[in-house]
């Protein structure tokens, strides 16, 4: 049965820092939930919190029920937990290392089977080293599911794999969805969040800044539509930037973008006023808002890394 999670006012300082201030989300059973942020944002701290490798500063976490803090050996055994490195014994085999790990469950799955469905039969006997790093990855979703999870925990499992691998280990965790896994899987792809998640909850700075399902972000995010367009001549910019409606204007000669509350409204105005000018309109481009722009507006991912709490 998938296992619900729930976390509650999550903290935990590294020294000054604060790498979690009050995280507060839930997963319903059965979910992909994702966990989006850019470097630094608090992540994999939130993760191994949840996972029991870490002690948070404060806060509860629950898991199927259990309280995954007072209860760790207990959660234990209905999570499975890949992070973002796996590190194996250089010389062990996948078939070895499903072996061991599915030692330290009552209940768990085949060797065999979890190498076929993970494609790995041909490496089973092959030594760690030798496998590639989409292999590795491979293998390192195996032993979190060599327990058949309630929940499987994934820390940015796709990181640096190829466009090709990271579709075949969506498809893989849709799978574990549909046999009966909650799935918390963290990310700062966003393509990953809006294809894979059911839910997510964006985080930035150690903080929850948004949850929600990625369609229901993007149309409730006072994200704006982006216009781009392309006239014939360099045109009067600082008008443009004047202009009601146009806000975040950014001109190249004769390229402007800039967004709108709502293109249909301006662009009838902004045409008649290039008219005027005798500039003429050779391109132009209306995007909705798309995740991206949910990211960028609500988090600092463009400004780099988590900087020191003050
Ligand atoms: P990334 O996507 O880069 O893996 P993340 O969102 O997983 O980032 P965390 O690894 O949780 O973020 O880091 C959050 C903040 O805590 C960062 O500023 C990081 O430098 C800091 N941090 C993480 N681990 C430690 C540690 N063991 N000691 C001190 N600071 C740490």
């Amino acid at each position: 049965m998938p296992a619900n999670v729930v976390v509650r006012d999550l903290r935990k300082c590294y020294g000054r820092l604060e790498a979690v201030r009050q995280v507060s989300f839930a997963v319903e059973p059965g979910a992909i939930f994702g966990l989006l942020g850019p470097n630094g944002a608090g992540k994999t701290t939130t993760i191994e919190c949840l996972v029991g490798l870490r002690e948070p500063d404060s806060g509860a976490i629950e898991i199927g029920g259990l309280d995954a803090r007072r209860q760790p050996r207990a959660v234990r055994q209905i999570i499975g937990v890949a992070l973002q490195a796996t590190a194996l014994q250089d010389a062990i085999t996948p078939r070895e290392a499903l072996r061991l790990f599915g030692a330290f469950y009552r209940r768990r799955v085949d060797p065999g089977t979890l190498l076929d469905r993970f494609a790995l039969a041909e490496k089973a006997d092959r030594p760690f080293r030798t496998l590639s790093g989409g292999q590795r990855q491979r293998l390192a979703l195996a032993l979190a599911c060599v327990n058949r999870p309630a929940l499987l925990v994934l820390d940015e499992p796709t990181a640096g794999l190829d466009p090709q691998a990271r579709r075949d280990l969506h498809a893989e965790i849709r799978r574990m969805k549909r046999e009966g896994c909650t799935v918390l899987i963290s990310t700062h792809y966003l393509e990953e969040a809006e294809q894979l998640c059911d839910h997510l909850a964006i985080i930035d700075r150690g903080r929850i800044v948004a949850t929600g399902a990625p369609r229901d972000l993007i149309s409730q995010s006072s994200a704006l539509q982006s216009v781009t367009l392309v006239a014939d001549r360099p045109f009067d910019s600082a008008r443009l930037a004047q202009m009601a409606g146009v806000t975040g204007l950014c001109c190249e000669e004769k390229v402007a973008r800039f967004r709108t509350e709502n293109a249909t409204r301006l662009l009838p105005g902004l045409s008649a006023w290039l008219d005027e000018q005798g500039v003429v309109l050779v391109e132009l481009q209306v995007r909705k808002a798309s995740l991206e722009d949910v990211f960028l507006a609500l988090t600092h991912a463009a400004e780099g890394p988590n900087p020191p709490s003050p």
